[in-house]
């Protein structure tokens, strides 16, 4: 018979891990997760050597809303054994692979995850159900979508041969040709984050060329400053919710490098290796190249031909034998059957309706609740889409299904006022 919780969690990243580490609050052991991957991991395609988080430590699933959590990453930590070589090692943020590690760690003393299910549909019959593969897998009353993000590769960049075109999650596993070739020509597409670790990666790795290719009239660094970091405390998420969806959408996009940009010590890297490189072997591995959106490509004497337009409307073309795709991440698709979606509001641009609670509007939303993790930069503000507050987006959810304050949470010693 299949088995019903209280509440369904699609996907098991940090958002859905956060909200089951702290489901008991409300109802012990009635959330089930379930990951499309066989495993559990995070990103682990860019986990490539040297990489940092973006975000400081205490950032974890629950320690923002309870520090005594067991699964606290200083518990983490403390319990590995680790904490001393951690601290001692004096990162200013810890490798991504440990934040890999610790959700790993955090994953296996959670009950209820089964992997290697992707939950293809879910239909309404009084109950929600989550079907994979053509079976029913689990019911529940609520339902949480935490399915993230996929890599978004522009049309005609798909169309090519994916040996020699492919997204920087692919890379890692074509890094060890490069020793053999280190003179065959890159490109990599992107001015975020994802791009300069690529860069990065190929240039460790003895890549002699790369075209470093971005639409950013700079490769613009990560707004990290005090006044920035209030822009991820929920008092500003209070304040944010308040606006109307056009001044949201104008300050997010003006908020955009607090959250997009690149870790100045990965530029930093880049920048100093290719100067040294320079002095090495008189030219600089790393051609860098802002300001120039790629409007096409094709296939050309075994190489790869990119179109680019810059800036100043001119037109260039460059070629490479390999290209990296870190053109930013799109939402994967809600995976609703035909009749569960026609019960959704959905807004002009046929996005379900979210509200301040992350749930979103349906026909049945009194009892049964739907929540939409990371999908709504433009109603809770660009923190929705960060790890900051993980664990008060759960207290949010864990109140709202509660309909009562089951999750208190305090952010006080303001000095801003924001308008
Ligand atoms: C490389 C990288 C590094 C990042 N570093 C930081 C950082 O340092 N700090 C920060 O604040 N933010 C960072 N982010 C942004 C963001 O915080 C992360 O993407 C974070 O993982 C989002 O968590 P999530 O749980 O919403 O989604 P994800 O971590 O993407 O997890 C979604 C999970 O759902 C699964 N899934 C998808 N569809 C289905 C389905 N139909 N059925 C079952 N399972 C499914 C996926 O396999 C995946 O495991 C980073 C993003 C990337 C890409």
């Amino acid at each position: 018979m299949t088995q019903t919780y209280h509440a369904v969690g699609i996907g098991a990243g940090p958002a859905n891990l956060s909200l089951a580490a702290m489901y008991d609050v409300l109802a012990p052991h009635q959330i089930a997760l379930f990951e499309a991957r066989d495993q559990p991991g995070w990103h682990d395609g860019m986990l490539h050597s040297g990489v940092r988080m973006q975000t400081g430590w205490v950032k974890d699933l629950v320690s923002l809303y309870d520090p005594t959590h067991p699964l606290s990453f200083l518990n983490y930590l403390v319990t590995t054994g680790r904490v001393y070589a951690l601290l001692g090692a004096g990162f200013d943020t810890i490798p991504r692979v440990e934040y890999q590690q610790y959700l790993v760690w955090a994953a296996s003393q959670l009950p209820n995850i089964t992997y290697g299910t992707r939950i293809d549909h879910v239909e309404f019959d009084g109950a929600l159900v989550s079907h994979s593969r053509g079976e029913a897998v689990a019911r529940s009353q609520h339902l949480v979508i935490g399915t993230g993000t996929m890599p978004f590769v522009p049309e005609f960049l798909g169309a090519l041969d994916p040996r020699h075109v492919f997204v920087a999650d692919e890379l890692n596993q074509r890094l060890t040709t490069v020793p053999d070739e280190p003179d065959l020509p890159w490109i990599v597409i992107g001015s975020g984050q994802t791009s300069a670790e690529c860069v990065a990666a190929l240039l460790s790795s003895g890549c002699r060329d790369i075209k470093w290719i971005g639409r950013r009239s700079w490769f613009a660094p990560l707004e990290d400053s005090p006044s920035a970091n209030d822009l991820y405390r929920p008092a500003y998420q209070e304040a944010f919710l308040n606006l109307s969806r056009d001044v949201r959408e104008r300050l997010v996009s003006g908020q955009i490098l607090t959250s997009d940009g690149i870790s100045p010590g990965t530029l930093r890297g880049i920048y100093q290796h290719n100067y040294e490189e320079r002095l090495r072997a008189g030219r600089f591995p790393v051609t860098i190249m802002p300001s120039r959106t790629v409007t096409g490509a094709r296939q050309l004497d075994g190489e790869i031909e990119l179109e680019c337009l810059t800036a100043g409307s001119g037109e260039e073309r460059h070629r490479a034998a390999n290209v990296v795709v870190a053109a930013g991440r799109r939402l994967a698709p809600l995976p609703f059957d035909p009749d569960l979606s026609a019960l959704v509001d959905v807004d002009e641009r046929g996005e379900p309706i979210i509200e301040s609670d992350y749930s979103i509007r349906w026909k049945h939303a009194d009892d049964h609740k739907i929540f939409v993790l990371n999908r709504g930069r433009y109603v809770q503000g660009l923190v929705d889409s960060n790890l900051s507050i993980l664990p008060i987006r759960s207290a949010m959810i864990l109140n709202s299904i509660a309909g009562r304050v089951v999750c208190p949470f305090r952010d006080d010693y303001l000095s801003t006022q924001w308008a």
